[in-house]
């Protein structure tokens, strides 16, 4: 929770993001006439005027210091895309950052290009986020996750590591974690693939030959990777050696396992060593594939056995009064680490929620989606692909509305039961669309906005009532992290955590 304190640097990072906003703001000005230019087929439906709508570009300060997050938007109705990425006060480690992100940006956008000559009307998505992963030693794992959406049948996922010492501006690879030592790497090497076979989330979409190749004692396999206190992460490519039902494979191997092989800079911290009794699950573990749900120990009815085993979190407040009722709503998800982390949260607390999903992203993390259910949580439909949908024709937002009920049934076997429009934006048009009920907010915790695990309660605080709806978002590690300190507070005020379709 203590930040160490950044104000000697301030000066310095106002200027170097200056600087970074007007080249960024060029690049954007010139990547729309450059784009304008060869639209040679405007978009015919209203005949008004290109779909092309300007990018916005926007700088905002990340929890964490000498960090800052910049946001790219573009609401194009054909290839929009929402890109967040880290930028510090090092040059090395933002031009790494830079070429990935314009890399992916446009690669995306020439390749929407090309299917719009063909006469494809399908819109795609691009949607680049990331998370910040600390190590005791100060240092920073940086996990950017891109999911393309191209308008065809599928889209895909690709998981980036970037990692970065804040206080000397160094980029460290996992050579230098394990020293440049080849036998701990060959160590390492069988450890992972012992994980990929015995995890039970790839259990049956495993090509054993390619999992050879791809954990060979190479360097080069295992630069994907993160260090956290808990866990020595890897990411590996879709497709490299599962099939492609189970996206990219994340294996993450215990902390205390790998100590060993870890230079001192990286080794646990020894205060750690003590406090660490009973491993957690770590917040990367996905739920199971359909096929292996039985291993599972978190699928289906969680609510009455969980009221039997009387955990030590479950303090059981006698219901003398009558108890306020709230419904927690998290939109814009599902999302593999947070909404995977929020929803061990919400076990931890027997509490119900509603998650307000987007077709599209429901369709690149089918089982996550699935375990949003598994767990008795309520389904929520909020558009395909976010836009305004007060500004589509009432053909259009139908679609965005039926394809994204069609994906949550399709994955999970139930009806989506309530229907949230993105921005709130509702008008009689869209209302006239979806016989579901349309639901808003009381609250606001403005998560999307500050970013900022602690203001999250400090918002409910001032503004939960008996009977309040609060808007989150399971798309911001910060509001996962700052879920925890909500559900006490709540808790502690007598309130009981219901879906919106229970509170009426
Ligand atoms: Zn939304």
């Amino acid at each position: 929770m203590k930040r160490p304190k950044h104000n000697r640097r301030t000066s310095w990072i106002d200027i170097t993001f200056s600087i970074a906003i007007i080249t960024l703001t060029v690049a954007a000005i010139l990547l729309i006439v450059g784009t304008t230019k060869q639209q040679t087929t405007p978009t015919p439906e209203k005949g008004v005027k290109s779909a092309m709508a300007p990018p916005t570009i926007e700088t905002i300060d990340s929890n964490y210091p000498g960090i800052k997050i910049i946001i790219q938007t573009s609401n194009d109705t054909y290839s929009p895309y929402t890109i967040q990425y880290p930028q510090s006060i090092h040059t090395a480690f933002n031009e790494e950052i830079v070429t990935y992100i314009d890399g992916a940006r446009e690669d995306y956008l020439i390749a929407m290009e090309g299917k719009e000559e063909k006469g494809s009307r399908l819109a795609g998505e691009l949607n680049i986020s990331f998370e910040t992963l600390v190590h005791h030693s100060g240092n920073y794992s940086f996990i950017l996750v891109n999911g393309t959406y191209m308008g065809g049948a599928n889209g895909t996922t690709e998981i980036r590591s970037f990692q970065l010492n804040p206080e000397t501006g160094g980029i460290f690879g996992i050579q230098d974690v394990l020293g440049n030592n080849l036998k701990h790497l060959e160590q390492l090497s069988k450890m992972v693939r012992e994980k990929i076979y015995n995890d039970t989330t790839l259990a049956g979409y495993v090509f054993p030959e390619e999992v050879k190749i791809q954990t060979e004692p190479n360097w080069q396999n295992f630069s994907n990777f993160a260090i956290t206190n808990d866990s020595l992460i890897f990411y590996f490519e879709e497709h490299a050696f599962t099939a492609g039902a189970v996206g990219p494979p994340i294996i993450a191997i215990p902390i205390d396992e790998v100590d060993g092989l870890l230079v001192d800079e990286f080794k646990m911290d020894p205060e750690q060593r003590v406090e660490k009794q009973q491993p957690e699950k770590t917040a990367v573990e996905e739920a199971g594939p359909p096929g292996a749900i039985d291993v599972s120990d978190k699928s289906g009815n969680g609510t009455a056995s969980k009221e039997t085993t009387g955990g030590e979190d479950v303090d059981g407040e006698a219901a003398t009064t009558p108890a306020k009722r709230i419904a927690l709503t998290f939109d814009d998800g599902p999302d593999p680490k947070v909404t995977t982390q929020i929803l061990d949260t919400l076990d931890k607390y027997d509490a119900k929620a509603t998650f307000f999903m987007l077709g599209s992203r429901v369709e690149y993390y089918p089982e996550i989606t699935k375990r949003i259910f598994d767990a008795g949580h309520e389904l929520g439909n909020h558009t395909w692909n976010h836009p305004d949908l007060t500004k589509l024709s009432a053909e259009k937002v139908n679609k965005e509305i039926t394809r994204t009920s069609g994906i949550i049934e399709k994955v999970t076997g139930k009806k989506a039961t309530v229907f949230r429009p993105p921005y709130g934006a509702v008008n009689a048009v869209v209302r006239a669309q979806t016989d579901l009920p349309v639901i808003l907010w009381e609250v606001d915790t403005l998560d999307w906005k500050h970013r900022n695990a602690d203001k999250i309660l400090e918002k409910v605080k001032g503004m939960a009532e008996d009977g309040s709806v609060v808007l989150m978002h399971d798309i911001h590690q910060s509001t996962a992290d700052g879920l925890e300190a909500v559900l006490l507070y709540l808790k502690g005020e007598g309130y009981i955590f219901v879906t919106v379709s229970e509170l009426e």
